[in-house]
């Protein structure tokens, strides 16, 4: 009878390596099949197939049955371990609290409203408790959460982790969110954009899984994009990468809330969405220019399509400097109907450099209002270092 022999030294390295691989590849994505595995990690399917086999006895992973483009796959998750995640947004207009464990397996979810230019003491109060409560109807304690992540709709400052800059989210400059939430649930706390964690959410679990280029247009009550660029995400020292909405569009036009003349936010902001409106409409809500919109209201209809294009121009620039290979569009204007996929898609199609290898795919987001705080997710638990092999 043959023997398989002994494996040597540098072959068990090699399949504890590809393991940790595997391992790593199983944390990023949350569950992902093995056929995905495959393809992230670059092993060849029987490889994947026996290192998982092995992680199952190990009881470092759990596999289930599950469908993937209609047909049946193996999805691997983490063995759901003690330690859970919590992500929240902080929005212009809203809260959103996500528990999940360390596979990202969302166990809790809330969202509030809040009130226009909602004060950053009483937010964050309310944040806190929000998430405690949460923790509470899971039978869970705040000891058992590993971290806590935080998407906000501002630039966050990497170094300081301060809220950067003034008038782009009122009341909220200087405010260390990070840190004021720390405080308040004695457990470590990262805070970041919006956008950007919304790009790191899609990369890890949405529609951009695997891809290393991409642009994530956030279009809401403003508009901002994160970027990921050769598999990192792009923040600049100042936490400003990505802020488009203060790309100046039009010399002539009205002053930004951040002090410069003309910047696309001035075009496609909600105030300016909400004033066009304001002679023919009276006075709306963002939500009710979207909701009328998808009625067929063609005045609504009309303002959006016009704030879809002049995004579309901006981000058509944004992707000849970083040269993407995909664009997912998000946020509650960019999720609401057609008008800023069309925006970009047709921007896109009118740069002819960007077409040379075939056209720039451009996808709504998949993750949808969920992306940022899975996003703010991904990032503590890639700073925490939740896997240990
Ligand atoms: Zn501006």
């Amino acid at each position: 009878m043959a023997s398989r022999g002994t494996p040597s030294g540098s072959q068990t390295s090699l399949r504890e390596a590809n393991a940790a691989r595997v391992l790593h590849a199983v944390q990023q994505h949350g569950g992902i099949t093995q056929v995905e595995l495959a393809e992230t990690t670059g092993l060849s399917p029987a490889t994947v197939s026996s290192i998982v086999k092995q992680l199952l006895v190990e009881g470092s992973v759990e596999t289930r049955t599950t469908i993937r483009s209609g047909r049946r796959a193996t999805l691997v998750t983490l063995t759901r371990r003690t330690g859970l995640v919590v992500g929240l947004h902080l929005a212009v207009r809203s809260l959103r609290v996500l528990i999940a464990d360390v596979g990202y397996e969302v166990v809790a979810e809330r969202v509030l409203p809040l009130p226009h230019d909602h004060r950053a003491d009483t937010t964050l109060d309310r944040a806190a408790l929000l998430t405690v409560d949460l923790l509470e109807e899971v039978g869970a304690g705040i000891d058992e959460v590993i971290g806590v992540g935080v998407a906000i709709s501002a630039p966050v400052d990497p170094g300081s982790g301060v809220v950067a800059s003034r008038g782009l989210m009122r009341g909220w400059e200087d405010v260390a969110v990070a840190d004021v939430l720390a405080a308040r649930l004695a457990r470590p706390v990262v805070a970041d954009n919006d956008a950007n964690l919304a790009a790191l959410g899609e990369s890890r679990f949405g529609g951009a899984r695997g891809a290393t280029d991409l642009i994530f247009v956030r279009a809401s009550f403003g508009v901002g994009v994160g970027i990921v660029s050769g598999g990192v995400l792009l923040r600049g020292p100042g936490g400003l990468a990505g802020e488009i909405g203060h790309v100046l569009v039009d010399p002539q036009g009205s002053i930004c809330p951040c002090g410069s003349r003309g910047c696309l936010h001035t075009v496609v902001g909600s105030d300016a969405v909400l004033d066009s409106l304001r002679v023919s409409h009276g006075p709306l809500t963002l939500r009710d220019v979207l909701s009328l919109a998808q009625q067929g209201d063609p005045g609504c209809r009309q303002v959006l399509e016009d704030a879809g294009a002049a995004i579309g121009a901006v981000v058509a620039n944004a992707a000849v400097v970083l040269n993407p290979s995909l664009i997912v569009v998000g946020g509650e204007v960019g999720s609401a109907g057609d008008s800023v996929v069309t925006g970009v898609r047709d921007a896109l199609a009118r740069r002819v450099l960007l077409n040379t290898d075939g056209p720039v795919s451009v996808i709504r987001s998949e993750l949808g209002p969920r992306a940022e705080a899975l996003g703010a997710m991904a990032h503590v638990l890639d700073r925490e270092g939740a896997v240990t092999v």
